[in-house]
């Protein structure tokens, strides 16, 4: 499932979208709205060669809306059309054609003035693994085209998915890999699920989790498990433990003697905060201050 990213790998995909933009108009750089910069490739713009884009912020279902509003300014500010969508339910997905005309207008204009009938816009959907390029192929075209699922280097025909009547989009999106540099990148990217546990220990993805929650989101996490004490100081690791510990005797997870099982606890909070019943939650917000904390 995981990707394991070498250079080999990174220049393979690096050529293969720089292929497909001598066919295309836009590209749509589509990041994981919970973490829009931990799901951001660091050479995108390099990659992209200057093609007009939009950036598309998916599984917006699942962020803090108020963490989302401020995404959408932030780069806005940095000269991007932004639009935040869900690809699963579609919402929102039909403002993708619109924002790329009008990205495209003058091109479209020229076309015009020069007596051309101007043809569909063509673009290509680029992202990390599991940001969910697939699903939002599928939902855009309306049918099941794009195989959910990662296949770097697989190239099959190419063919032109149409959008409505002004857009096509290219069935193949681009694959590109995740930042890598940091720590706390990796663990963020874990715990939106985009990184699987082959490569990072359970407990330890929880672990942060926990922490990032206890930090920003105390109440979802208090109320999901009935815990009482918020911990005095998120920062130390025995009380993110601790709380660890009351989550999973909440959830049975005991082995002999009373122990808390921590990896099977591990899990559920995981599963609990992929499946969005944890709330709707960001992990890093476009300034330092981290304004989306709750509490
Ligand atoms: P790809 O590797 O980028 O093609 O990602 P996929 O399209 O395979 O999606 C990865 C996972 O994310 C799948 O389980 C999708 O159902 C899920 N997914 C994709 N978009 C959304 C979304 O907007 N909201 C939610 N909640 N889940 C999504």
């Amino acid at each position: 499932m995981a990707i394991q990213w070498f250079p080999g790998h990174m220049t393979r995909a690096k050529r293969q979208i720089q292929d497909k933009l001598k066919l295309i108009d836009i590209a749509i750089e589509l990041l994981d709205a919970r973490v829009p910069l931990s799901s951001r490739n660091p050479m995108v713009d390099d990659i992209l060669q200057g093609k007009p884009r939009l950036i598309v912020l998916n599984k917006s279902d699942l962020a803090d809306p108020r963490a989302t509003e401020q995404w959408m300014n932030y780069f806005t500010h940095e000269g991007h059309t932004c639009v935040a969508v869900d690809s699963q339910t579609g919402t929102r997905v039909q403002e993708i054609p619109v924002k790329a005309k009008e990205i495209l207008h003058e091109k479209i204009a020229r076309q015009i003035q020069k007596g051309m009938n101007p043809r569909a816009v063509r673009g290509l959907i680029v992202g990390i693994p599991n940001v969910g390029k697939s699903t939002l192929i599928n939902r855009l075209a309306g049918r099941n085209i794009a195989a959910t699922g990662d296949k770097p280097g697989v190239t099959k025909g190419q063919q032109w998915i149409k959008v409505g009547t002004e857009m096509e989009l290219l069935d193949t999106p681009g694959i590109l890999w995740p930042k890598f540099e940091d720590q706390l990148v990796g663990y963020r990217l874990a715990m939106t699920g985009a990184i699987r546990e082959q490569i990072l220990n359970v407990d330890d993805i929880a672990f942060f989790a926990v922490r990032e929650l206890a930090t920003r989101y105390w109440p979802s996490l208090k109320e999901r498990y009935e815990l009482d004490k918020a911990p005095a100081d998120p920062e130390d690791s025995e009380e993110i433990v601790r709380i660890m510990e009351d989550i999973g005797r909440r959830r049975g997870c005991l082995m002999g003697g009373g122990r808390v099982d921590l990896e099977k606890a591990s899990g559920i909070i995981l599963r609990d905060l992929r499946a969005g019943k944890l709330g709707r939650i960001t992990l890093e917000a476009p300034y330092d201050d981290m304004p989306v904390r709750q509490v």
